[in-house]
């Protein structure tokens, strides 16, 4: 990975856990990373609890600074209101949220959220000061019909319309293809490269090769401590989002030191 950007590695919960468990992994998470013996100087730690666990999270990174950031699975594409069952950027934002994921291929399959969603979902959290983790990536019938990059583009152009190059240069993408994402068939270095690589590209042509290369782009599917080294060794991946192996402390704090 390039030396400029700082790897990344988020932990996404999904709809696991409740407050109690939450605090608890984090702690031990934190308690784990903190042992002298290993290093991870440099990696950004990012773990992403259901809303409900927010308050807890951040009350426990707070107290005692753990060092660990937080980041919501959502958030909504309106600023307030009669929005039933929403929570909307500004509400995290006093949460201490620093990131939030959009456009999560669960997010996209089951509550239909297509790259219009996403975009405004991206909007919303920027104008609170909250960078958008933006999913993107194909199923499988896209992945063997060999259409993954300019299907992937496409959703990449949706999510970034309209938004600034200084914006843009704050945000993070992360590649998943959905044929990996907890089926434990994790994509090639190379697949993982292949796009990641095209992502850039894009953001090179939609902005400029300085927006482009600091954009941080992830992999996610199926990211283990057992195959995390070789997919970080390739320079277009910068991190990676991490979903079941996230909520075993030892496995999550193997994946970051994966140096
Ligand atoms: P997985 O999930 O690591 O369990 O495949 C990744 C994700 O959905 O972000």
């Amino acid at each position: 990975m390039a030396s400029t950007r700082t790897p990344l590695m988020a932990g996404n919960w999904k709809m696991n856990l409740d407050h109690h468990q939450a605090t608890h992994l984090v702690q031990k998470l934190a308690w784990t990373l903190g042992d002298a013996k290993h290093d991870y100087t440099g990696v950004e730690v990012v773990v992403a609890p259901s809303f409900t666990n927010l308050r807890s999270v951040q009350t426990l990174v707070d107290a005692d600074r753990l060092g660990i950031r937080y980041a919501s699975q959502d958030v909504s594409a309106h600023a307030s209101g009669a929005y039933t069952g929403e929570v909307s950027a500004s509400q995290l934002a006093k949460l201490g949220v620093t990131y939030a994921i959009i456009g999560h291929s669960e997010r996209r399959q089951f509550h239909a959220e297509d790259d219009a969603v996403v975009n405004a979902k991206s909007k919303a959290a920027l104008g609170e000061g909250i960078v958008p983790l933006v999913c993107v990536g194909e199923g499988l019938d896209v992945r063997q019909a060999g259409e993954q990059v300019p299907y992937t583009l496409a959703q990449v152009d949706g999510a970034f319309d309209g938004i600034s190059a200084d914006d843009a240069a704050t945000i993070v993408v992360a590649y998943e293809p959905v044929w990996a994402i907890g089926t434990g068939e994790v994509a090639t270095p190379e697949d993982a490269q292949e796009v990641c690589a095209a992502i850039r590209v894009r953001l090179s042509e939609l902005y400029s090769p300085e927006v482009a290369g600091a954009v941080r782009v992830l992999y996610g599917g199926s990211v283990k401590s057992g195959n995390v080294a070789a997919i970080m060794a390739k320079p277009d991946v910068d991190g990676a989002l991490v979903g079941g192996a996230s909520l075993d402390a030892d496995e999550f704090a193997a994946i970051v030191r994966y140096q």
